[in-house]
């Protein structure tokens, strides 16, 4: 008999967490009613939220209110955004930060007792809650402190989904892999939550998680849900230059404290390219800083915090100033770090309702990996991890409509053949041609070398765990290059030079 689940929710970072957190504070959970489980396919914490570092904006201080966050929002996101999400959500937020300091969030506080609020790039006020520039651990820990007590809660850590069907009654089973003793085992589940974060792994520099591979958005496609947007994805203008896949971020609360870009020859430029200077939008400064990387032949350019109060740096950025010095041995009080855009978020993604549903019945996508019309065509800094958390909240009711039954059914079958792909060349093509600036041809291009790459793929015989994860990403790849090619205008942060 395959174990039946009311609620599978899969993904342990805030839009997960602070799913079942609220499911755990209705009747129906605390009179045994409903029966949940949580899966990520790494350790609990290994999640994109952990990394988050800025922090996470709700109006709070005097002098701000909704109608500045609102309109930042939306010049953020080029007016392209849902607005009443966006007025939902920001009207939600200060009463969110509650449910996050009640389940032990522990925010920075100022001199007078009050939250310590930090400003960033494209916000008109200082509103954005952190705890030093870590804040994301902060945030994640006190919700897997509280996950803990619930003992009723199935936990399946280590476990990656790798793949979903829709069965009876609008049923989903779920294949399920035990990483740590290599067992596949099948689970049923009457609603199932999609919280699987970004697909930052499908590019060659990312500030995400290794665990950022877009699953959701690939089990959501194949279930048959509408995915918007793919091709809106927001690239940091300010990683670590460092080898290997992934970037450290520098926060761009670096630059709202007064960092300041400079090129190769010492130069600031940010005023040359837009009035808000080094705290424009992340797509005008990546931009720039490229132009700027064009202009003087080199491959990066530099954050110069050398300016900024020494006190200041260590009690708000211990952790980027530990990094800098660990990864690359910069002392970031007296010297330049180099940094280069890299990818970082995806505005795109399952499109939801205002409560988390997709398109298809019992299936719901919350957090980075949902579309839900609150960023647009862009994101707003500090935005994201409030949207998984008020799309969490707003979700339950409709999660605990459930149609109670059991359902009988044969475990999943494999795939007979696994194909090994050069997920290397992928990476590397989506980064040098479907990056910050596009263009018809680089996009075509990008598209002729993935379909290349598919059809150059070894059958193998044997079933090995990123064989699976690696065709995933790569269909994924060629739903995002399709959605690029199909975009009729600049927005946000979909730049094509030929739409120019
Ligand atoms: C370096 C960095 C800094 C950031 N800073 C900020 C910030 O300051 N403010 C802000 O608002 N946003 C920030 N963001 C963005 C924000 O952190 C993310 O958008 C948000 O944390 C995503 O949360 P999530 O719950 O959707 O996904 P995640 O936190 O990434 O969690 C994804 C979960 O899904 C699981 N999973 C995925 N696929 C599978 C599968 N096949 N099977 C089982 N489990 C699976 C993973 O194991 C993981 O548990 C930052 C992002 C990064 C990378």
């Amino acid at each position: 008999m395959i174990k039946q689940y009311d609620i599978v929710i899969i993904g342990s970072g805030i839009g997960g967490l602070s799913t079942l957190l609220y499911l755990t504070e209705t009747d129906d959970f605390k009179n045994g009613l409903i029966s949940i489980a949580i899966i990520a396919k790494g350790a609990l914490d290994c999640t994109n939220t952990s990394w988050a570092q800025g922090g996470i904006a709700a109006v709070e201080a005097i002098g701000d209110n909704f109608e500045s966050h609102i309109n930042d929002t939306l010049i953020a996101g080029a007016n392209t955004n849902n607005k009443e999400i966006v007025n939902k959500v920001v009207r939600a937020a200060p009463e969110l930060m509650k449910d996050l300091i009640r389940w032990g969030t522990n925010f920075d506080k100022n001199f007078h007792n009050e939250i310590d609020l930090a400003r960033e790039g494209g916000h008109s006020a200082a509103r954005i809650w952190h705890y030093q520039d870590q804040t994301g651990q902060a945030i994640e820990q006190a919700l897997l402190a509280q996950l803990y007590k619930f003992p009723n809660v199935d936990i399946l850590e280590f476990t990656q989904v790798t793949q979903i069907i829709q069965i009876q009654n609008g049923f989903f089973q779920i294949q399920l892999y035990q990483l740590n003793n290599a067992i596949f085992q099948d689970i049923i589940s009457c609603k199932l939550v999609l919280a699987t974060g970004g697909l930052g792994m499908l590019y060659e520099k990312t500030t995400n998680q290794k665990l950022s591979t877009g699953d959701g958005i690939y089990f959501a496609k194949k279930l048959g849900a509408t995915i918007k947007d793919l091709s809106l994805i927001q690239f940091h203008p300010t990683g670590l230059a460092q080898e290997g896949n992934i970037a450290f971020l520098i926060s761009e609360a670096l630059r709202g404290a007064g960092a300041v870009l400079r090129n190769n020859s010492g130069q600031t430029f940010m005023a040359n390219y837009d009035e808000r200077a080094d705290l424009a939008p992340r797509d005008i400064v990546s931009r720039a800083i490229l132009e700027e990387m064009n202009k003087t032949g080199t491959n990066h350019v530099y954050l110069d915090a050398t300016k900024v109060d020494t006190y200041f740096l260590e009690a708000h950025f211990p952790n980027i100033k530990r990094q800098c010095l660990d990864i690359c041995g910069i002392d970031i009080e007296k010297n330049l770090i180099p940094i280069i855009p890299v990818q970082h978020y995806s505005c795109g993604g399952i499109l939801v309702n205002e409560f988390g549903e997709s398109t298809i019945p019992n299936l719901y996508a919350i957090g980075e990996v949902a579309c839900t019309g609150l960023h647009g065509a862009n994101r707003l800094a500090s935005n994201s991890l409030l949207e998984a958390i008020a799309f969490a909240k707003f979700s339950i009711k409709k999660l605990l409509q459930i149609s109670k039954c059991e359902i009988n059914t044969q475990p999943l079958a494999l795939k007979p053949n696994f194909k090994n792909i050069d997920i290397r060349l992928l990476q590397q093509t989506m980064s040098k041609y479907a990056g910050v600036i596009k263009t018809n041809q680089q996009l075509s291009k990008a598209l002729e070398i993935l379909l290349k790459i598919k059809s150059d793929a070894i059958l193998e015989n044997v079933p090995k765990i990123e064989f699976l994860q690696n065709e995933m990403m790569l269909e994924l790849a060629i739903d995002l290059l399709d959605d690029a090619i199909s975009q009729k205008e600049n927005k946000g942060v979909h730049f094509n030079l030929d739409l120019v």
